[in-house]
C-alpha cells in the first residue's frame, strides 16, 4: 500500500517538472500522475524505473531541436506537449498490467508483457522525435511513396535506428534491475532481445495501422492533411480511415502487440 504513496509523490514531482518544461499539458500532468502511481504502486520500483527511462528520455528528446519540429507539430498529433489521451495511450496498458500482476497474471508473464509494452512506446517516441529530423523524406510503410515528415506510417532509416535505441534503453534498465534484484522469473540475458523484438514489432504495427486505417482529417482553410481536429483555427474535415481509430488508440494497440510479442519471445 505504501508504494502507492511513493508512486503518487514521485510521479507528481516528475510530472510537475515535465509540465513546467512544457512536455505535458495540464490534463497530461494528471494522466502521468495516474500512470506513475499505478505502475509504482502495483508493479514496484523496477517497473517504475522502466517507465521513467521511457518518460524522461522521451520528454528530453521532444525538446531536442524543437524549432525544427514546429511545422511538423502543427499537422501531426504525436510530437510536442502530451495530453491525457497520450499519457494513457503510452502508459495505460502498462498500468493495467501492473494491476493484473497482483491478481490474475503471473509476475513473469506480466513483466514480460510490460517489457514489450514499454519498449514499444519508447521505440515509437524515439522514432518520432528523432526520425522527424531526418534529411531524407520518410516513406509510407505501405506504399513506399515519400510522405511529409511526421506522417503516421512514414518510416525513415534515422527513425528506425532511433526506435532500436529506444527499445534497447528500456531493455537495459530491465536487465540491470532484474540482475540487481536477483529476480528469477525471467530468463536472464534475454531481456535486451525481448525488448528489441517486442519494441520493433510494436513500432511496425504502429506504422502499419498509421498508414492504413488511422483516421485522417483535412484542413478546410489550407488543405493540409492532418491528424488533428483543428488546423488554422478551424475544425478539420474527415478525409479517410476509421473515425474511431485515432493516433492514441493506434499507440495503445501497437503497445499491446509489442507486449504479446515480448511474452511469446520469452515463453
Ligand atoms: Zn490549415
Amino acid at each position: 500500500m505504501h508504494m502507492l504513496f511513493w508512486g503518487l509523490g514521485t510521479s507528481a514531482l516528475v510530472a510537475g517538472v515535465a509540465y513546467r518544461k512544457g512536455s505535458l499539458s495540464e490534463s497530461g500532468f494528471w494522466g502521468a500522475v495516474l500512470v506513475g502511481t499505478l505502475i509504482m504502486g502495483f508493479g514496484g520500483l523496477l517497473w517504475y524505473c522502466m517507465l521513467m527511462a521511457f518518460f524522461i528520455s522521451g520528454s528530453a528528446l521532444s525538446h531536442y531541436k524543437k524549432e525544427r519540429k514546429g511545422e511538423v507539430e502543427a499537422n501531426f498529433a504525436k510530437t510536442g506537449r502530451r495530453d491525457f489521451g497520450q499519457a494513457l495511450a503510452n502508459g495505460g496498458l502498462g498500468s493495467l498490467l501492473a494491476v493484473l500482476s497482483r491478481t490474475v497474471l503471473s509476475p513473469g508473464a506480466a513483466f514480460a508483457m510490460f517489457l514489450g509494452v514499454m519498449a514499444t512506446v519508447s521505440a515509437d517516441t524515439w522514432a518520432t522525435e528523432i526520425g522527424v529530423l531526418s534529411k531524407e523524406k520518410p516513406r509510407s510503410v505501405l506504399s513506399w511513396q515519400e510522405v511529409p515528415p511526421g506522417t503516421s506510417g512514414g518510416v525513415s532509416l534515422l527513425g528506425t535506428g532511433a526506435a532500436v535505441l529506444g527499445a534497447l534503453l528500456v531493455g537495459l534498465v530491465a536487465h540491470i534491475g532484474l540482475r540487481l534484484s536477483g529476480a528469477t522469473y525471467l530468463p536472464m540475458g534475454r531481456t535486451l532481445m525481448a525488448a528489441l523484438v517486442g519494441g520493433l514489432a510494436g513500432c511496425f504495427t504502429d506504422s502499419l495501422l498509421g498508414a492504413s486505417c488511422q483516421v485522417i482529417f483535412r484542413c478546410p482553410v489550407c488543405g493540409t492533411e492532418t491528424e488533428k481536429r483543428e488546423h488554422c483555427g478551424r475544425e478539420t474535415e474527415y478525409l479517410r480511415g476509421y473515425r474511431w481509430l485515432n493516433n492514441d488508440l493506434v499507440n495503445l494497440l501497437a503497445s499491446g502487440v509489442g507486449g504479446l510479442v515480448a511474452l511469446l519471445y520469452l515463453a
